[in-house]
């Protein structure tokens, strides 16, 4: 997996930087587009394991962690994820101390398992008990 972070962290890295570019671009100029709805939601009345993504990053964007659970927990999960790997890569690759935390495939499988499961409680909320996002 060595090889798998050498070529993993400047992709982070630079995703990263990116998102927080086009974040800030959205912000200042585009912030009276609004963003797309879901097709899943809209037509098939169902939350997909991406519904609430963008509230909750939002959220997490203004500090509110637990609003941001609520919404899909699966972007705190990555978001701290990412945040760990990128923060732990840096200090090992500028101070030579073996801290990086290293890639492995069972991250992505958690989170993308986190992402189905919230889907699904939430489904089960809003057609068993009627309780909506
Ligand atoms: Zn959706």
């Amino acid at each position: 997996m060595k090889d798998l972070d050498h070529l993993l962290y400047p992709a982070v890295l630079i995703s990263c930087i990116l998102v927080a570019a086009g974040v800030l671009i959205y912000v200042r100029w585009f912030s009276h587009i609004p963003v797309a709805t879901c097709w899943v939601y809209e037509e098939l009345h169902l939350y997909c394991p991406g519904c609430g993504c963008t509230r909750a990053f939002t959220a997490l964007l203004q500090g509110d962690v637990l609003r941001s659970l609520r919404y899909n927990p699966g972007v705190a999960y990555f978001a701290l994820g990412t945040a760990v790997y990128l923060l732990t890569q840096t200090v090992q690759r500028l101070t030579g101390w073996r801290c990086g935390v290293r890639f492995r495939p069972i991250y992505l499988h958690l989170g993308f398992g986190l992402l189905v499961g919230n889907a699904l409680v939430w489904n089960l909320l809003w057609h068993v008990w009627g309780i909506q996002m």
